[in-house]
């Protein structure tokens, strides 16, 4: 909208009662995607009002997770989002033509983060999530600027190499003053068809995760719990199915309806 000034990011001002979660990882394929997707939905069927922005702009994937097909329109001159599920998600990915990568810098993405908060026509949201790039990056001091009261949470696999990765990411919250609200570990223990459970990643990064954040932040930071290696769960997001839907008393389903209880 050159020349006019930015619109306030509603969500940032005193007295809105939308909680903002922004999700976090160190690195990436470890499934921060997949919860903030699976996190949403439940809520939204527990009769949340419930928005995801999909900030990964690197690796944008909600909106196929979530099955929204639907493309942002434009009313007068607010976005207008799609919704899926009971979820209203916009994405860097509907502005981008086919399936370009995008090479933005910095201020770009700062940009592109303020238009997705204070240009997009939310409603009252009761929760946003927000699904950050992997990392320490750019777009994590963005959101600390732009909603200073988003709690974060941090997305880590068991494996103890992703979890000091995870713990780097989560700690930029001392820097930006934000709280941390808990730590998700996902991919834990595979259950094989003779109920015998397999550590692929190994165990113990959530928890190491945990105890780093609470001694670098000196609040205790929970673990708000452990999702299973599932295949439902990696076949529900090809599909645009959330597990907590199609199969909510699924490990991964269960796993994750009770984290959301925990938000
Ligand atoms: P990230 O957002 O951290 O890059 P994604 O959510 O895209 O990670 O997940 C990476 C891949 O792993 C996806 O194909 C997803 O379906 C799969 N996946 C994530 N969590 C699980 C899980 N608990 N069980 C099985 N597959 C999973």
């Amino acid at each position: 909208r050159g020349g006019t000034a930015e619109r306030e990011v509603p969500f940032a001002q005193p007295g809105s009662l939308t909680r903002v979660y922004a999700v976090a990882s160190g690195k990436g394929g470890v499934g921060k995607s997949s919860v903030t997707v699976n996190l949403a939905a439940a809520m939204a069927a527990d009769g949340l009002k419930v928005g995801v922005v999909d900030a990964d702009i690197y690796g944008h994937s909600v909106p196929r997770m979530l099955g929204a097909e639907g493309r942002p329109t434009q009313v007068e001159n607010m976005i207008m989002p799609p919704s899926a599920n009971g979820v209203k998600v916009i994405s860097i990915g509907m502005f981008t033509p086919g399936n370009a990568p995008v090479v933005w810098r910095g201020p770009m993405l700062h940009r592109a983060l303020q238009q997705f908060l204070a240009d997009v026509y939310w409603g009252d949201l009761d929760v946003l999530l927000l699904d950050l790039p992997p990392g320490t990056g750019d777009i994590a001091i963005s959101v600390a600027q732009l909603v200073p009261n988003a709690e974060i949470l941090v997305v880590t696999t068991p494996q103890q190499a992703a979890a000091e990765v995870a713990e780097r990411a989560g700690s930029i919250a001392v820097q930006t003053h934000q709280k941390i609200v808990g730590v998700v570990e996902n991919m834990a223990g595979l259950e094989l068809p003779t109920g015998e459970i397999v550590d692929v990643f190994g165990t113990g990064g959530g928890q190491q995760v945990a105890e780093g954040l609470t001694k670098t932040t000196g609040t205790q930071v929970p673990v708000l719990g452990s999702i299973p290696i599932d295949v439902r769960l990696r076949e529900g997001g090809d599909a645009g199915n959330p597990v907590v839907l199609t199969d909510p008393e699924s490990g991964a389903g269960a796993a994750i309806r009770a984290i959301a209880g925990k938000l």
